[in-house]
């Protein structure tokens, strides 16, 4: 079987951030939208670091306005993933930019989008659910409006509730109150840090907002003591290697401390984080892993039953899943 057929589950995923240049391009036209500087001559996002990229991503967004963009793109990220082998897939979602964390908005938002994921589940076989990201740069005052967004709409779909945006900015102990709310309402929580953050604000994260998935964390390797204890607590990273690599922080895949965490017995997975920013689709992050670590199908397969374990989903998708991922 090859890479590309592999069935796969992706954990990592922005919504806005998965969205083809093209579809973005198409909207833009449609509606007039001038979209300078967003894209290279190539039609690749154009951006030069991590601080440039988050407001490209924004200027990105700027043309999806209403509940029916959002189903659109939701049919086009999803074509993408499952033309990738991603069988279950999750997505980080943003009151900010669906209805600008109004709830009545918001839930017009969350309708479009779970309709048109239940119709491209029964068209493609792809299970999307969602989890409700405040953007840490927009400050905790707004994070607890996003916050009660998610926990009014907590259901089969909106499962699970994290932090995305710019690490620098703030700690993860400013978002205590929305975690908490989101916890409450009975939401999984996972948080961005260890990416451009260092050992540290996986601590924070983990001790401060309880979260029991963190988006990458892999300088968390630059700790061992915090290595061993995410791996006894069985804490899951969300690891998007792809990502770290286009971003600098690594030099290479070959570089990428993924291989030395599930050595020390961590719970990794793989995602892409913003796929077409990142030059990158699962096919490509399971074939530079092949090339640089000389991970197998068994090594993918073991990969992807943890990260199902893992995945904020009922127990009876998680079955399904699962059976599809051993059946491979
Ligand atoms: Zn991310």
């Amino acid at each position: 079987m090859s890479l590309k057929a592999l069935p796969k589950v992706e954990l990592h995923l922005h919504f806005e951030g998965a969205a083809p240049p093209s579809f973005i391009r198409g909207l833009a036209q449609e509606k007039s939208v001038n979209l300078t500087g967003v894209f290279n001559e190539d039609g690749s996002y154009a951006f030069r670091d991590f601080v440039h990229f988050l407001s490209v991503y924004e200027a990105a967004t700027e043309v999806l306005k209403t509940p029916q963009d959002f189903a659109r793109l939701t049919r086009a990220v999803l074509e993408e993933s499952a033309n990738h082998g991603v069988v279950y897939t999750e997505t980080f979602l943003s009151p900010d930019f669906c209805g600008g964390r109004d709830l009545g908005a918001w839930r017009e938002y969350l309708h479009a989008i779970q309709e048109e994921a239940a119709a491209c589940e029964r068209d493609m076989g792809i299970t999307l659910r969602g989890i409700v990201t405040p953007i840490r740069h927009f400050g905790p005052e707004k994070a607890k409006e996003t916050a009660l967004c998610a926990a009014e709409t907590v259901g089969d779909f909106l499962t699970g509730f994290g932090l995305a945006g710019d690490e620098a900015k703030g700690k993860p102990k400013d978002f205590d109150y929305s975690f908490d709310m989101a916890r409450e309402a009975g939401l999984r929580l996972t948080c961005h840090a260890g990416e451009w953050g260092g050992p540290q604000s996986v601590r924070d994260a983990v001790r401060d907002l309880r979260v029991e998935r963190i988006g990458h964390g892999v300088r968390a390797i630059e700790d061992l003591a915090l290595v061993d204890e995410l791996a006894e607590k069985g804490i899951v990273l969300e690891v998007c290697p792809g990502s770290n690599v286009a971003l600098g922080l690594y030099r290479s895949f070959r570089h990428h401390p993924i291989e030395e965490l599930r050595k020390r017995e961590v719970k990794v997975t793989v995602s892409t984080d913003d796929p077409p920013f990142f030059h990158t689709t699962m096919t490509r992050e399971y074939e530079m892993l092949n090339a640089a670590f000389e991970w197998n199908e068994d090594d993918f397969k073991t990969l992807n039953l943890a990260a199902i374990d893992a995945a904020f989903c009922d127990d009876a998708t998680r079955d399904r899943v699962r059976k599809l991922l051993e059946a491979a």
